[in-house]
């Protein structure tokens, strides 16, 4: 049988996953990301993949791995979170010692082909997935093949300025990219927690303003809106027929239903045609858009 292996390299853990031809998951083994230390991180993954054909039986298989970051034209990493990864061969380590041809993309993009493939994007030409988390970053699947870009960058708005700043906005806020009022400064989980002035996560948040409290509602409004004006850019550069949201504020279920009310203030249209919808396979998005990097 011939298996897809799909492994997410993530900043604190490390998933492999074993998919069968038809899609269905057959394995899955999580380990905890060696920290600030390149070749232990190698070595992890390399026993994660061993450990996944030996246990799935597989006599043949693909290796599909995401990433933070993406790979610059020399196949070295850059713009990655985990800062031990940068400036290193990844790929071609991980293809040294596993013995064959290894892909690699970006964990943005791997969520965003995962969702298009077979979750909440599926049927859908054009998928937007879009990352609500520790940071805000996306990536953009046609005809479920990822479109990554000479600079290896499509889809990432995330350091694209909030639109349409009112005066109250201003001064923005720093971002770590060195820019000011960049969307991840607003929209992010720390992001939210600071604009709101509150010292709660963005989920305890969206709970107090479902319980009545009006500094969480405001808070809440505010960043209903901002997503509404972020996500209207996008639409008016790509109109993807679906817009999937990924990472913890993904949750917040009444974004689905507020925020296209709001965005079509800003779209160049009365269409209304674009879907946004909460992510399908949640956390096993990173290996299975990993695996289906090879179909
Ligand atoms: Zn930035």
């Amino acid at each position: 049988m011939k298996i897809r292996i799909g492994v997410d390299l993530g900043g604190t853990k490390i998933e492999a996953a074993a998919f069968s031809p038809s899609g269905e998951m057959i394995f899955r083994r999580r380990v905890t990301t060696p920290q600030g230390n390149y070749q232990g991180t190698i070595e992890a993954v390399v026993g994660l993949v061993r450990d996944t054909v030996r246990e799935s039986g597989a006599q043949n298989f693909t290796v599909g791995v995401g990433t933070p970051g993406a790979l610059n034209p020399q196949n070295l990493l850059k713009n990655s979170n985990s800062v031990c990864l940068i400036g290193k061969p990844l790929q071609e380590d991980l293809e040294r010692l596993i013995g064959q041809s290894v892909r690699l993309a970006n964990d943005a993009n791997c969520f965003a082909l995962s969702e298009a493939v077979d979750g909440a994007g599926y049927g859908s030409a054009v998928v937007f997935g879009a990352i609500l988390g520790t940071g805000v970053g996306g990536g953009v699947v046609v005809h479920q093949k990822i479109l990554t870009g000479p600079n290896a960058i499509a889809g990432e708005w995330g350091h694209n300025p909030l639109p349409w700043p009112e005066a109250w906005e201003q001064p923005a806020p720093p971002c770590y990219c060195g820019k000011k009022g960049c969307i991840e400064t607003f929209l992010s989980g720390p992001g939210f927690s600071r604009d709101a002035g509150m010292d709660r996560t963005a989920t305890e948040i969206a709970q107090l303003a479902e319980r009545g409290d009006e500094k969480a509602e405001t808070a809440m409004r505010r960043y209903e809106d901002r997503l509404a004006r972020s996500l209207a850019t996008v639409i008016n550069i790509l109109d993807p027929n679906a817009i999937v949201l990924g990472g913890g504020l993904s949750k917040i279920q009444r974004l689905y239903t507020n925020v296209p009310r709001i965005w079509g203030k800003y779209i160049f249209s009365h269409e209304g045609r674009t879907l946004l919808v909460p992510a399908r396979h949640g956390d096993s998005s990173g290996v299975r858009g990993a695996s289906w990097l090879w179909d």
